[in-house]
């Protein structure tokens, strides 16, 4: 294409995704036991933008420090994992689920409207009511999920492969949408139309959401934890 002959089409892609995975500094492990994530992942690093470049920095820091903790886990573990009776059986036959059902919904159909939809409500300007429908188009691609249906073996069946990454996909998407609803500001990369300014209050807290027991998700603000003395000289010293 000779773009200065004919005009080129330019939109906004998705350059990184500041992940939510709420980790331990020091170690990175999660909430749950054995399982460490550094990265595009994590939570927390960048606080509410990244600056460019500090991606590979963090994965060279973050990373080494989430293979040493999850070395040193395995290394103090004894004896084999253990299920309880049936455990095993139920995530088979919930994989294989989608080869059972003869005309369920293909799972790249499913994965096109959550891409759209996610881009098309809550992109890069948000705002309430697009949030709100935003939950309303998840609970119905939640219920198509339940019934997806894909055809050939086991083996490199990339439908397969998504089909079972749908479910997860359809989690983040919630937990953004959620998190993007309740904070009620801009700031880094969150642009709500609707609250335009940083609210200072909103600054102090970060959402954390969880799952209940019941697996109802939950969400509530926190407080950030102090910025460590020698990093507040060093801002302190950048201002001054
Ligand atoms: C165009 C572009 C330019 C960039 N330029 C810079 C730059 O100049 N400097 C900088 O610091 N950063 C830059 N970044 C950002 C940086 O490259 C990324 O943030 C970084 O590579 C992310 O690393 P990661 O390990 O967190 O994630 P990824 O590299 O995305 O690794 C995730 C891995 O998980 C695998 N995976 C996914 N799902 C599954 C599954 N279900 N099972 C098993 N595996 C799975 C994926 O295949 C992938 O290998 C750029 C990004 C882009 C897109």
């Amino acid at each position: 294409m000779d773009i200065t002959a004919e005009p080129m089409e330019i939109a906004p892609p998705c350059h990184y995704i500041m992940g939510g995975i709420r980790v331990d500094a020091d170690t990175e492990a999660t909430g749950v036991p054995g399982l460490f994530a550094a990265g595009e992942v994590a939570a927390g690093l960048h606080g509410a933008n990244r600056l460019g470049g500090n991606s590979l920095s963090d994965l060279l820091v973050f990373g080494r420090r989430a293979g040493m903790a999850a070395s040193d886990f395995a290394e103090g573990r004894a004896g084999e994992p253990i299920f309880e009776d049936g455990e095993l059986d139920a995530v088979f036959a919930e994989a294989e689920a989608p080869f059972t059902r003869g005309d369920g919904e293909s799972p790249y159909e499913v994965h096109q409207d959550l891409q759209r939809m996610m881009q098309d409500l809550v992109g890069i300007i948000r705002t309430e009511s697009e949030l709100v429908q935003a939950l309303d188009e998840l609970d119905k691609l939640d219920d198509r999920a339940e019934r997806l249906s894909v055809v050939g073996g086991r083996a490199y069946n990339p439908g397969w492969n998504l089909a079972t990454d749908l479910p997860s996909m359809l989690t983040v998407a919630r937990l953004v949408t959620k998190g993007a609803l309740d904070r009620r500001e801009s700031r880094g990369g969150q642009t709500r139309d609707d609250y335009a300014a940083a609210d200072p209050e909103l600054g102090k807290v970060t959402f954390v959401q969880r799952r209940s027991p019941a697996g109802e998700y939950l969400i509530a603000p926190e407080p950030l934890p102090a910025m460590p003395a020698e990093l507040a000289t060093l801002l302190e010293e950048e201002r001054s």
